[in-house]
């Protein structure tokens, strides 16, 4: 049966057609940074689901009733009411996005030369590591690194991994457990409930937190229900809720799941660790009941966490993402497997094979197919991943050479999914012309925003 979309148009936004010649000309004055080009210029825009979903009217109406005092509007306590309910959590902190929740958690948890194992750390989450002198550890499952195993959890951490890493460095130079649900630099991936389970209880023997990364809990929660035996009959929200139990706290970038525009959240069980984060809270985004967020924000936010629980949504949601999936893998184009909840990765060290690592190939896909069809692609590869090592200036090149094409949450019809695969075919039928791109200015941290990049030859 098809799966078409469960709800109806009400506004539309126009979006602009470029011609190719056009496009080119765009590029160079970009630099070859899709970050670098203005977002009018892009017709489908598969750069991230972050911030970029479609808000329903209720979230729409949410906005009316926002409460712009200072202190104790009444959609902080809204909110307050919705994490309880839906999370099990009684302290929290809004942030107005996820990045300052991690930065808060970290600048209270880490010191340095201290370790964070994650199943796979998120970039802003290990460059928020890094920043406070402690090194990202990522403990996901080997399954993980092989790209076309079918592994229904493939963001699992590895338990073994992590109790010979606490063994070997010691538990008091480990100040937290992360785990990220679902493993975006991975592939999307969602984590098991019975990993969960596991990490946790290793956590507990050792007397270390567990926090998720959470910005695609429902994501999540929605493939536990498909993939994980005893959780067919529970509702999404009881999975939520079950998952939740595990974590003594999480950061959570709300611009996923959260179904706003804008917005994050830090919880903790840790009443201590709570007072000193709403300190922290006040000196870098705000006071404690609306923290870096409009009234109106909180309440969009409210009415989104629920909405997201809502599984004619979440079947719709996974099953456009597998739809695009679906199309790209029969034509043969290597992408990961499973495919992930909320995007379609290509592999392209298959796809490029003729381009080294050290010549950027998932920006010179991502470029490509922006000349060829309007669309933007996030390049998750070297160019957001490699590193310097900084005594021996040898370069480290990721082992995941990967391009995302990520879906905005209720924002795009399957005709624009038609639209994206028709155009990556295309592109992989002439993939022997594509070149690779050298780097003509970095900046020192997180790369891939601002670098410029010209091709070779
Ligand atoms: C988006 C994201 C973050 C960071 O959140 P921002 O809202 O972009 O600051 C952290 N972790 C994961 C897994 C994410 O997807």
């Amino acid at each position: 049966m098809i799966l078409a979309e469960p709800y109806r148009i009400k506004v539309v936004e126009p979006i602009k057609m470029t011609t190719k010649k056009q496009r080119k000309k765009i590029l160079e004055e970009a630099g070859y940074n899709l970050f670098l080009v203005k977002a009018e210029d892009i017709y489908i825009d598969l750069l991230t689901d972050s911030g970029t979903s479609a808000m329903s009217h209720y979230q729409w109406a949410g906005l009316m009733i926002g409460d712009e005092s200072y202190a104790g509007c009444r959609n902080f306590f809204h909110l307050k009411e919705t994490v309880k309910e839906l999370f099990g959590f009684d302290h929290f902190v809004p942030t107005h996005q996820g990045r300052p929740a991690e930065n808060i958690l970290f600048m209270l948890t880490i010191r340095p030369g201290d370790y964070v194992p994650n199943n796979m750390h998120f970039d802003s989450t290990r460059a928020h590591v890094i920043d406070k002198g402690g090194v990202p550890v990522d403990l996901v499952i080997e399954d993980a690194y092989d790209i076309e195993k079918e592994h229904p959890f493939k963001g699992n951490m590895d338990v073994n991994k992590l109790e010979d890493f606490i063994k070997k460095v010691g538990r008091d130079k480990i100040p937290l457990v992360m785990l990220t649900l679902t493993n975006n630099t991975g592939g999307g991936q969602p984590v098991s409930m019975k990993n969960i389970k596991e990490v946790k209880s290793v956590c507990e023997r050792y007397g270390m937190p567990l926090f998720f990364d959470a910005a695609r809990f429902a994501e999540n929660a929605y493939f536990i229900k498909e993939r994980e035996e005893g959780y067919k009959d529970k509702s999404v929200r009881e999975i939520v809720y079950e998952m939740m139990s595990y974590a003594d706290g999480f950061t959570m970038s709300c611009k996923k799941d959260g179904l706003v525009n804008i917005g994050g959240i830090l919880a903790m069980r840790d009443e201590k660790l709570f007072e000193r984060a709403k300190q922290l809270l006040i000196l870098m985004e705000g006071f404690p009941t609306y923290g870096g967020l409009a009234g109106r924000d909180l309440e969009a936010l409210s009415i989104g966490l629920r909405e997201v629980l809502d599984e004619a949504y979440l079947r719709w949601r996974v099953g456009q993402v597998r739809y695009l999936g679906e199309k790209l893998r029969k034509e043969g184009i290597p992408i990961v497997l499973p495919i992930g909840g909320h995007a379609v990765y290509i592999d392209i060290k298959r796809f490029l094979p003729h381009i080294p690592q050290s010549q950027f190939p998932d920006n010179a896909f991502a470029t490509s197919l922006y000349l060829e069809a309007g669309i933007r692609t996030a390049a998750l590869g070297s160019t957001a991943f490699a590193e310097k090592d900084k005594e021996t200036g040898k370069v480290k090149y990721p082992k995941l050479e990967l391009v995302r094409l990520t879906i905005p949450r209720r924002v795009y019809t399957n005709s624009h999914m038609d639209y994206v695969a028709e155009a990556v075919i295309r592109l992989y039928k002439e993939r022997d012309k594509i070149k690779g791109l050298r780097i003509v200015y970095e900046p020192e941290i997180m790369r891939h925003f601002s670098a410029r990049f010209e091709p070779i030859g």
